[in-house]
């Protein structure tokens, strides 16, 4: 499964081209170069990344208004979220069932 690699910056994030860029630093510089995400739970994270807080799969705009500093870390979690919801599952629910039917905990429990 994908996710958990995607740290490094994607080829297209250049692709945005000035538009983004511009809006990009506008949106940094409202949230106090801040990760929103971890701002919510309580943390000052300093943002490295701007994410799309509705994607732009699922029909989001590059408004401000739809736009969020974030850093590296929420970023890619986000991401991995995404994907799985994209394929109709969730990393964290992930469970597998053995043979008698009943779910299989991860080992180290
Ligand atoms: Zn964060």
């Amino acid at each position: 499964m994908p996710g958990w690699n995607h740290l490094r910056q994607s080829r297209h994030e250049r692709g945005y081209g000035r538009a983004w860029a511009k809006a990009r630093t506008i949106a940094l510089t409202r949230d106090l170069h801040l990760c929103q995400p971890c701002q919510r739970a309580g943390r000052t994270t300093p943002a490295t990344e701007v994410d799309h807080i509705t994607p732009k799969a699922k029909g989001g705009t590059d408004d401000l208004a739809n736009l969020q500093s974030i850093c590296s870390k929420c970023h890619a979690a986000k991401s991995a979220r995404e994907a799985a919801e994209a394929q109709g599952r969730s990393l964290r629910t992930r469970t597998t069932f053995g043979l008698d039917g009943w779910p299989v905990w991860p080992e180290g429990r």
